[in-house]
């Protein structure tokens, strides 16, 4: 007589190591990994903070790459202890991981214990087939697309970065995106702000933008700032952003930014272009240099950029656009390595990366201090700072 299905299972839970929940949280986060191998609703229920996910229909196929090494410490839990007893007997006997066990009780003892419990944002059915695509990417998954809703981007200006930026931050589901910019639509900038159309020109460019942007994704939520940034006013714009895209065009406003932004403690992300040139860089304040560290005083003004109206190739802001938001992709959901303390020059014409390490300036007369003692008054001064776009002409 073959033997029944519970007492199969007390035969495998005989075979393998099974952990109190105690000893669980106590090691959680320290070198081991914890696998939930529910199913996908059990765990939208709610999880224990740190696992990973990997459905007991699909271990076989999806353990490897959750945990791929072979003889990393892996605790396995259900509801109750015994479809992760059962996972845990699969992966020591047939997959050939050599450190399983199987947590007793499943999050049902745990609960019981009063350890905690995370409940994922729930995903409508609507977002959930919008977003299908990133939720197929286990480094992104709900939670990545649920930082992504929770998460307050700022683009500094609706221009050439800006605009493709927003339109790939929003599709992605940003959920708050503030847009500083007081110009209006012209059509010569169509050749390249690609979310401003021939209909919205003679529009002020923040409401040409929330336009293109509500059509896409109704999920995003539009802040407008018709306004022009300066000493007086940045602070109160940036406070409360989890990480600002700079689409600046001009020295003054890049060195007023990158000061505002280390006071309070706000990534930047940071491109500009010229020509067939571009060029990008993260600047996370204190885990990297400043753009200080870097230019401690802006180019002659008859060398820099940003005075007058010179060319560029209308494809080149979208490339640095969209490397820009996949940047604030990677910083919002924590996947990747952000370009921090590194500078990607791309050449369009001949097709070519470049990256150069950059250094913190122990010198510098920004990020070298503590954020609390930088003065309003010091914000964006350097050298200069009137003469400069005069100069230029
Ligand atoms: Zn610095």
């Amino acid at each position: 007589m073959s033997p029944s299905g519970a007492e199969v299972i007390r035969q495998i839970r005989q075979q393998i190591e099974e952990v109190d929940p105690a000893e669980v949280s106590e090691h959680l986060g320290n070198g081991i990994v914890l696998v939930d191998v529910r199913e996908s609703d059990e765990w939208d229920r709610g999880h224990i903070p740190g696992a990973v996910h990997v459905p007991r229909s699909y271990l076989e196929s999806r353990i490897e790459g959750a945990v791929s090494d072979r003889d990393a410490r892996v605790v396995l839990y259900c509801a109750s202890g015994s479809r992760s007893a059962i996972a845990a007997h699969i992966l020591s006997d047939m997959l050939g991981y050599t450190n399983v066990a199987s947590m007793t009780g499943g999050i049902t003892l745990w609960k019981d214990r009063g350890y905690k419990v995370e409940v994922p944002r729930s995903l409508t059915r609507e977002q959930k087939e919008r977003y299908g695509r990133h939720l197929l990417l286990p480094e992104v998954g709900p939670e990545g697309q649920a930082k992504l809703l929770d998460a307050k981007v700022l683009l500094l200006g609706a221009g050439g970065l800006g605009s493709p930026s927003a339109l790939y931050l929003a599709a992605a589901g940003v959920g708050t995106l503030g847009i500083v910019d007081d110009d209006e639509v012209d059509l010569s900038n169509l050749q390249r702000q690609v979310i401003h159309s021939t209909r919205t020109i003679g529009t002020p460019k923040v409401d040409s933008a929330e336009a293109a942007i509500a059509e896409l994704n109704p999920d995003v939520r539009v802040v407008k700032y018709p306004v022009r940034v300066g000493a007086s006013n940045i602070v109160e714009i940036i406070e409360g952003y989890d990480v600002i895209v700079d689409g600046l065009d001009n020295f003054p406003t890049r060195y007023l930014l990158n000061d505002a932004s280390v006071r309070l403690g706000i990534p930047v992300v940071s491109a500009s272009i010229l020509g067939f040139d571009g060029q990008l860089s993260v600047f996370a304040p204190h885990d990297g240099p400043c753009y200080r560290c870097l230019y401690r005083v802006p180019p002659p003004a008859e060398l820099a950029p940003s005075c007058g109206a010179n060319g560029v190739l209308g494809v080149l802001p979208g490339t640095m656009g969209l490397l820009q938001a996949t940047e604030v992709v990677k910083l919002v959901t924590g996947i990747g390595e952000p370009l921090i303390g590194r500078l990607l020059l791309y050449e369009a014409l001949g097709a070519t990366f470049t990256e150069l390490k950059v250094r913190r300036d122990p010198e510098c007369p920004i990020c070298s201090r503590d954020p609390s003692e930088i003065a309003d008054e010091e914000l964006g001064v350097f050298p200069d700072y009137e003469a400069f776009c005069a100069a230029a002409g």
